[in-house]
């Protein structure tokens, strides 16, 4: 069977250029979709028809409202492929179809509604407050920085995709995305609607290609003028490094290492399929994770006993199926990386409790499954409890106090989520209070809205994506002072000149 064929998107069209990636399913080893994979030139390119597109001006001097429209009709679109494109996201990147559909598909295309309604109402230009005693009247601009990039991961493209190109394009810029070569399809197909839509030509530029070369020269490029970055923390710091040169603007949304609290009152019956969920929504393939899940010493034995019997009945396997809990991972070294992640926290003194292994079975012969794995008497000091896992490795650790609970939560240079669970709402405020995280979770976990902003303290990032001000992180602000007056009284050039 013939599979689909996509070229990068360059200046309205769809480019080849002879090299050809393929996208294989992690599940199966199917063939997917073949790609044509960008480099240099092609980022190259991209970026100049993106300049040249926003010096002719057109989309920037389109109406807001009609900037909205046109958005609004492609998340319509989106809405009207659901299914499709859920599925197609599940056979490209191995998560479930569930989680697919609810939170790549559906939460973008919720996230595109609430910016289009916001760029609709956007104050893109207002007048300011009365200036005195110079004769001045102030007026206050929000304009569109330019060339914008967009650089994303494959574990949720299409969401991390849409907190970018979104605002970018609702205010008035334009955009070269860049996705992650394991799954650029996402990316591609929202080209296409846009494109469907009638978005004018170079505004959206897709070139799909590796880090250390595509996504390497966009990021420096002379003429991008704002970096919107999503993936490790390792590869953020080199971004930020590379916007010093023209002085680029970065929103950064990196790295995680949730800590969920489990407080003495909490209702294991809503808890355990919570700590369970936190980790392991996307295959454990989630910045945002809540990977450390701390209960009191007290109850350690009782907990463990739930997390496990609950554990032993998710189902891995198909993607596809509706009835899977747990997919394959991205490809066959993340498969290692996390099977060598619980192996090291072994020989450090941790133990496995339930999974620890990849499944045997003729149906897991050609994908990277990893079972989904609780590991216990884990301490902070550990690997395991340190570094980021991106696989379903839930690790508990133990605490006395919940001061002592506080303080192992915030040990750590990451600062993306966080989690309380308990029956006390204001104890539990008062924990959440003091952690140290973008978003905190109080009794559930990954409740993202498009209203509320998304991002990191510490090293998990810089800026917010998302948000009631998701278009602030995409304009530049302008003060025009204009003198009216026509006369001489009250200058500022007075203050000088005398
Ligand atoms: P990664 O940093 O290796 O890759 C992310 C993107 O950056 C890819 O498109 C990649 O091609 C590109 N890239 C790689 N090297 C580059 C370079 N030198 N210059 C420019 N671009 C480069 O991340 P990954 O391992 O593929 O993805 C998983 C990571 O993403 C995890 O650390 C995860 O926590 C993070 N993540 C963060 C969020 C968030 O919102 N905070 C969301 C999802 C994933």
């Amino acid at each position: 069977m013939s599979v689909p064929h996509y070229g990068n998107h360059i200046n309205g069209e769809w480019v080849d250029n002879g090299q050809v990636l393929e996208v294989r399913s992690p599940a199966t080893g199917e063939l997917v979709a073949t790609v044509a994979k960008g480099g240099v030139a092609e980022i190259d390119a991209a970026v100049a028809a993106a300049k040249a597109a926003h010096a002719e001006g057109t989309w920037r001097n389109t109406a807001p409202a009609d900037r909205a429209a046109l958005i609004n009709a492609v998340a319509a679109d989106l809405g009207g492929r659901l299914e499709e494109l859920a599925a197609l996201q599940s056979r490209e990147n191995g998560a479930t179809i569930r989680v697919t559909g609810a939170l790549h598909v559906g939460l973008s295309i919720a996230n595109m509604q609430f910016i289009a309604a916001q760029a609709a109402e956007y104050e893109f230009e207002k007048a300011g407050p009365e200036i005195g005693p110079v004769p001045a009247e102030g007026i206050l601009r929000r304009e569109p920085l330019g060339v914008v990039a967009a650089i994303v991961p494959w574990n949720i493209p299409l969401l991390t995709i849409v907190w970018k190109v979104t605002p970018a394009l609702a205010a008035g810029n334009t955009v070269v995305l860049k996705p992650d070569e394991h799954a650029p399809l996402l990316a591609l197909e929202l080209a296409k609607a846009f494109q469907a839509a009638g978005l004018p030509k170079g505004v959206l530029n897709v070139v799909v290609g590796e880090g250390h070369d595509a996504g390497a020269r966009l990021s420096q490029h002379p003429d991008v003028r704002k970096v919107g970055f999503t993936g490790s923390t390792e590869v953020g710091k080199s971004i930020l490094g590379a916007s010093a040169d023209n002085m680029k603007r970065v929103t950064l949304e990196l790295g995680g290492k949730g800590p969920n609290i489990l407080l003495d009152d909490a209702d294991l019956d809503v808890a355990i399929d919570g700590a369970i969920y936190a980790c392991m929504a996307n295959n454990g393939e989630a910045c945002e994770a809540g990977t450390r899940l701390l209960v009191p010493s007290s109850r350690k034995d009782e907990i463990v006993e739930r997390l496990v019997a609950r554990v032993s009945t998710m189902r891995i396997g198909d993607p596809l199926d509706l009835a899977t809990d747990i997919g394959p991972l991205i490809t066959a070294d993340q498969r290692d990386r996390v099977l060598a992640h619980i192996a090291k926290a072994e020989t450090q003194g941790a133990k496995v409790a339930v999974g620890g292994g990849a499944p045997e079975g003729a149906e897991f012969a050609h994908g990277y499954f990893v079972e989904p794995t609780v590991l216990t008497d884990v301490t902070p000091d550990m690997t395991v409890a340190c570094e980021e896992v991106f696989g379903p490795v839930l690790s508990v650790l133990t605490y006395d106090t919940v001061e002592e609970a506080i303080a192992i939560a915030n040990d750590t240079e990451y600062g993306l989520s966080a989690g309380v669970w308990g029956t006390d709402e204001t104890r539990v405020l008062d924990v959440a209070r003091q952690l140290e995280a973008g978003m905190v979770y109080v009794n559930d976990w990954h409740v993202l809205h498009p209203a509320y902003p998304f991002g990191g303290y510490k090293q998990s990032g810089l800026g917010r994506e998302g948000g009631p001000n998701a278009l602030d992180a995409y304009t530049e602000q302008k003060y025009i002072s204009v003198d009216r007056s026509g006369g001489v009284e009250n200058k500022a050039y007075a203050l000088v000149l005398g």
